[in-house]
């Protein structure tokens, strides 16, 4: 599932192909994504010109002359991916939008997962998928004293309070492992009994780790790719997520896999207090 260092790669990648592009027409050719897409909305986006593309949390935003935007949320197995017209179109591309150097961007997405819909750019942050979302990882705002207000009030494990969507905006359960691993915290520690220090050194380690992801352009375990169709890196550097029964990097012991909830969590028993 794209977290947000691939969502952040994916804007990159796609500026290049996109930036004062114009629309020719877009083609909806399965609506039943996660939410069904409202078709005349993408179509009336002919003939405008493509202006920016930026990332809120995990939502690609695409901004459009006119003062409309158009985002996408790449849900599991989204794809945005530029080719030229020629390029045969494979199963599971749902919307392909022709731009005005012949080229193509194709939505796909394998599980129909994500998300694609038109707003009034004014009207962006009212969206309800928009409304109630914390902090970006790479806001200033999001410094020790937010963090702290958080922890000490709450007694989830730690890994759950990093994955909460209205706290921190667009961090999964990748990123929130290894940020435990390189702090040094066990992910099933409960949030108020986290010190001031290890906090600060969260606060730190987040945009922190998250940088360095980018770097390698993200992490690929299966469908996520680029826009031009290549995969992250960042697999070949991680600590303890997916690593169970593997060494640690630091120290002698093997890295466990622990279920909370729903989702897996990895650890050095060691290491990671
Ligand atoms: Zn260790």
């Amino acid at each position: 599932m794209p977290e947000l260092p691939e969502v952040e790669t994916v804007c990159r990648s796609l500026r290049p192909h996109l930036l004062n592009r114009t629309i020719r027409r877009v083609r909806v050719i399965e609506p039943r994504l996660r939410e069904p897409v409202d078709v005349k909305a993408l179509r009336s986006l002919a003939g405008k010109r493509i202006e920016a593309i930026s990332r809120i949390a995990k939502y690609i935003v695409i901004d459009l002359s006119g003062g409309s935007s158009w985002i996408f949320h790449l849900g599991m197995s989204g794809k945005l991916i530029c080719v030229s017209a020629e390029t045969g179109r494979q199963k599971h591309d749902h919307i392909i939008v022709d731009l005005d150097d012949g080229r193509e961007l194709r939505y796909h997405d394998p599980r129909r997962f994500g998300l694609s819909l038109a707003t009034n750019r004014s009207a962006l942050r009212e969206l309800p998928q928009l409304r109630r979302i914390g902090l970006d990882p790479f806001d200033p705002a999001l410094n020790a004293e937010y963090l702290f207000r958080f922890t000490r009030a709450s007694e989830r494990r730690i890994r759950d309070l990093l994955l909460d969507q209205q706290i921190i905006a667009g961090l999964g359960n990748i990123y929130a492992n290894e940020i435990l691993a390189l702090a040094g915290i066990k992910p099933t520690a409960r949030a108020h009994r986290l010190t001031r220090r290890q906090v600060e050194m969260l606060a730190r380690l987040i945009p922190e780790l998250l940088r360095d992801a980018i770097r390698w352009c993200g992490t690929s375990f299966s469908d996520y790719r680029d826009a031009d169709d290549k995969s992250g890196e960042f697999q070949n550097h991680l600590r303890v997520y997916d690593r169970a029964g593997e060494g640690c990097r630091v120290c002698p012991s093997a890295i466990k896999r622990v279920a909370i909830g729903s989702r897996s969590a990895f650890y050095c028993p060691t290491c990671q207090k």
